[in-house]
């Protein structure tokens, strides 16, 4: 048995072994309801990064009562399936929303159980994804010349075992109007030793290969994270991260600063900040939308453009995402563009004359005998 997959069979997955619970008898009582409904994954790397029960990455993985709380009170347009995924499904467990580029689940398991998943109605429980329906999504993407981009999903892909990843990847490359294939990952981040070399060298061969890696905070980034991600990086997957903004973990300035800066060191380029969606039993994570955008006009300009993200709002109902920014335009006629810097000063950019307004031009005045159109002619 390799090290990752210790880590993942030692996971805490009941209440009576979460440590740092405060509370009493009646409060784990709580717990265990919550976690019949929503099961438990701590794999034990991830808990060795835990310091105390005010810690942010404990936050993201422990239950807490809020999630019933929250249950009950779905007259508030919470789902769970927020996006509306099922209904963008032509076949099990394919996503088929934009034009050109689909999400393929290739398990439902994770190296953690994120308390705010969008998934929650599928993640940790057996049985959904199976060989047949990732047949019949291997089967939808080749039968559909239009798409040209697979973003391998699930759970996480990169639990499935290393044999049964290079089938699906080779018959993923045999359809030849496919030419991207993307892998969304909270691997190389909670359970890093996965990353292993014999895994890279089976991706390299399936190129070009994209990773976007699930982050939220500063102190999911231990040296063994850097070793997997310039593991992945060396292997010539160009990394992405995507981020969820949630209260209480990252929802400042400082911390998102932090996050991207650490990032880009471990070759990983901020890709989006997403704002937290509508999903039954994550009420309590979610920030305003305020938040999001105070946190890019701390980003942008301040650091590297590299390092931020787009913010996004995957909208509720199955919308897709839309990108939010903040005001930068002060105003905007045909005329100029009137913009506001990150210092909060504002500049003129004129807009080209064909786009300006026809000037009512005063006729030339009838020239004086003396002047000369030009200097020099
Ligand atoms: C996010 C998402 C994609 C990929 O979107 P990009 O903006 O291209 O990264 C594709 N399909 C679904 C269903 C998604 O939610
Ligand atoms: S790793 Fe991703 S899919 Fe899995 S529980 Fe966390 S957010 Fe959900």
């Amino acid at each position: 048995m390799q090290s990752w997959q210790r880590q993942l069979s030692d996971s805490v997955v009941k209440v009576e072994d979460l440590p740092f619970v405060s509370g009493d008898e009646q409060y784990r009582e709580k717990l265990k309801k919550v976690a019949e409904i929503f099961p438990i994954r701590i794999n034990s790397y991830f808990l060795k990064q835990v310091k105390s029960e005010h810690d942010p990455l404990w936050k993201q993985v422990v239950p807490t009562v809020e999630e019933l709380d929250d249950l009950l009170r779905s007259e508030e347009g919470l789902d769970s399936d927020p996006l509306n995924e099922e209904k963008d499904m032509p076949v099990p467990e394919l996503v088929h929303r934009y034009p050109d580029r689909v999400l393929l689940m290739l398990n439902n398991q994770c190296p953690i159980i994120c308390r705010f998943c969008t998934r929650k109605r599928k993640i940790g429980f057996p049985g959904i994804v199976t060989r047949e329906t990732l047949r019949q999504g291997i089967e939808y993407i080749a039968q559909h010349p239009e798409i040209r981009d697979v973003i391998m999903s699930g759970g996480d892909p990169l639990l499935v075992p290393d044999k049964e990843l290079e089938r699906i990847l080779k018959a993923l490359r045999e359809i030849p109007h496919l030419e991207i294939i993307r892998i969304g990952t909270r691997v190389p981040g909670t359970l890093p030793d996965r990353i292993t070399p014999e895994l890279c060298e089976i991706l390299k061969k399936y190129h070009p290969l994209y990773a976007n890696l699930h982050f939220n905070h500063p102190d999911e980034i231990t040296p063994e994270v850097e070793v997997a991600c310039n593991r992945l990086a060396d292997a010539g997957l160009p990394l992405g991260a995507q981020t969820v903004l949630l209260k209480g973990v990252n929802d400042t300035v400082e911390v998102m600063t932090e996050l991207v800066k650490k990032l880009l060191r471990v070759r990983v380029k901020p890709y989006y900040l997403y704002q937290a969606d509508m999903t039954v039993g994550t009420d309590h994570f979610r920030t305003s939308v305020e938040k999001g955008l105070e946190i890019i006009r701390g980003l942008q300009g301040h650091t590297s453009g590299m390092a931020v993200p787009y913010f996004v709002i995957d909208t509720p109902g199955g919308g897709g995402k839309v990108r939010l920014l903040p005001d930068s335009i002060v105003e905007f006629t045909d005329k100029e563009v009137v913009v506001r810097n990150f210092e909060g000063k504002t500049f003129r950019y004129p807009q080209p004359l064909e786009k300006q307004p026809k000037r009512k031009t005063p006729q030339p005045e009838p020239a004086a005998p003396s002047s000369k159109l030009c200097e020099l002619a």
